[in-house]
């Protein structure tokens, strides 16, 4: 008889779980609090306009990825077509041109070089090291050849450990250290982290899919759908029964039980392991962590409806109010700006998607109730001072921006659970880029999680992954073979 399993959250690592249980037999059903799937990897409409939250890039997009076959297996990738951009980003300079950081390594030399020839051997061995991590080829089931594989780049992941701002110290031009750091930097990470991005978006292995993040989603859903799964929406998970160190279940809000073989938690993992389980099962590593470690920051998130044509603009560029600018309590140096223009299926014709990443504070934002009109002057502000923003490098913005639609760290939490309104789970930093957050619990048998909480570095291959090794995990615990199929 087949083992039955619930699965919280239906979310990237939620209905990738899902699907790997059913290659393996598990008699599964997914409980999602909300009416989509998808967790953050979403997009919704306003006026029509599709305003996507997540997906900027699918790492793994390309066949010589070691994650496309993550992706076949999901049936994700499949009859989809991915835009490669040439440019992981720009920064606009003083003279109204572009800096703009190119993913080929000999472009990118040219470019720095202009502007700033006299830094021709920090450019060099940067842009050299670059090229050289495009060989850098990470496993999914890493054998010994693999591993063989990776030792060349190991070397690169010492060197590049550090944050962007402190290898930016080695540039001697104040100005391009300051660009620099602007173009690379994200809320302090190793600066591996966008030389990785770059490499693989250079060849073909990180690109947009077509239609943003909902058909992938859709895709998601419908490959575990097929699979035999069943999905429960609007089911809101608030306690995991636990009997004799056994979990055997769930309890909904409403208070409905729900008992199964195997639970696997693909949710919040603060709630997981201190909500629903009330730290019994934390022990003083998981502990450590929750303490310790830093996360993704909430954001602003602004979307931006506007009549016109961007096409000619990057794709992808950051603002750097100088002096910073107080949004919503916090100073803000660096916002990341996505323009939407080559997906048209995102806007009416002639019309443009932008959406602006502010780095917000959640202790501010949480001392709000929602809905209120207070909390709504607050998002209309942001909005506003995010429009403003992108005056400064697009001028006559303003007049025709149609749609502004905010989300607050409010929101993602209302939305997600994601604990203090994350988005990625936890920072890639030195402490954490080779760290195993373990995907069980000490003294609790029939669990597992998965989700970027498990996954230092978080993203959509971050839950991915982690939701393949957390059905391992449970097929070791059947004493079964672990096994997988593709579309
Ligand atoms: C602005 C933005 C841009 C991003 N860009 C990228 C990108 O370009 N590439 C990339 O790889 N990643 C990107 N990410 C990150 C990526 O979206 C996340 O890391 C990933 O989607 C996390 O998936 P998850 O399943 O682990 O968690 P979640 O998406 O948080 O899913 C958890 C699910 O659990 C459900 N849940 C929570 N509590 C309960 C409960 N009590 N009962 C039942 N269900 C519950 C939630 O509703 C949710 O559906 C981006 C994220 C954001 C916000």
């Amino acid at each position: 008889m087949s083992t039955s399993l619930i699965i919280i959250g239906g979310g990237i690592a939620g209905l990738a779980a899902g699907c790997y249980a059913r290659m393996n037999g598990f008699d599964t059903e997914i409980l999602e609090m909300h009416r989509l799937p998808g967790g953050l990897c979403t997009a919704w409409k306003r006026q029509g306009y599709t305003f996507d939250l997540c997906i900027h890039w699918l790492t793994g997009s390309g066949p010589g990825s070691s994650l496309y076959k993550v992706w076949e297996e999901l049936g994700i990738v499949q009859g989809r077509t991915f835009l490669d951009l040439d440019c992981y980003t720009a920064v606009p300079l003083k003279s109204g041109d572009w800096f703009r950081i190119f993913t080929d390594p000999d472009r990118l030399r040219e470019e720095m070089l202009r502007i700033a020839p006299g830094e021709g051997p920090f450019i060099d061995e940067f842009t050299r090291d670059l090229a050289r991590m495009r060989r850098l080829y990470i496993p999914v089931d890493p054998g010994i050849r693999d591993l063989m594989r990776m030792l060349p780049a190991l070397p690169l992941f010492r060197k590049y450990a550090l944050p962007v701002s402190e290898l930016a110290t080695r540039i001697r031009d104040q100005d391009f250290r300051e660009l620099f750091v602007n173009a690379f930097d994200w809320h302090d990470q190793s600066a591996i982290f966008p030389m990785m991005m770059m490499a693989m978006m250079a060849k073909g292995e990180a690109g947009y899919p077509q239609g943003g993040s909902l058909p992938v989603v859709r895709a998601l859903e419908s490959r575990f759908l097929s699979l035999g799964g069943s999905v429960r929406y609007g089911s809101c998970v608030e306690k995991i029964l636990v009997e004799n160190d056994r979990a055997v279940g769930v309890r909904l809000e409403g208070g409905t039980e729900l008992r199964s073989g195997l639970v696997l938690s693909a949710a919040d993992g603060h709630s997981t392991i201190f909500g629903w389980l009330d730290g019994r099962y934390a022990g003083d590593r998981v502990d450590y962590y929750y303490r310790s470690l830093r996360p993704f920051p909430p954001l602003v998130f602004v979307s931006l409806g506007v009549a016109g044509d961007y096409t000619r603009e990057p794709g992808s560029f950051v603002l750097c109010p100088d002096p910073p600018e107080l949004i919503a309590g916090k100073e803000v140096s660096r916002v990341i700006v996505r323009n939407h223009a080559d997906d048209p299926s995102l806007a009416p014709p002639g019309k443009t998607v932008f959406s602006l990443m502010v780095e917000a504070d959640w202790s501010y934002w949480r001392q709000f109730t929602y809905p209120s009109e207070e909390y709504a002057r607050e998002k209309e502000r942001a909005g506003k001072q995010a429009v403003e923003m992108l005056s400064k490098v697009f001028p006559d913005i303003a007049s025709r921006v149609e749609v502004i639609d905010v989300a607050t760290p409010l929101t993602f939490y209302r939305y997600t659970g994601n604990w203090q309104g994350s988005y990625q789970g936890w920072l890639w930093t030195r402490e954490t880029a080779n760290l195993k957050i373990p995907q069980v619990l000490r003294g609790l048998k029939n669990f597992a999680m998965a989700g970027h909480w498990t996954a230092p570095g978080g993203g959509l291959p971050g839950a991915a992954i982690s939701a393949r090794n957390a059905v391992k995990i449970l097929c070791k615990m059947e004493k079964r073979p672990f096994r997988t199929t593709r579309l």
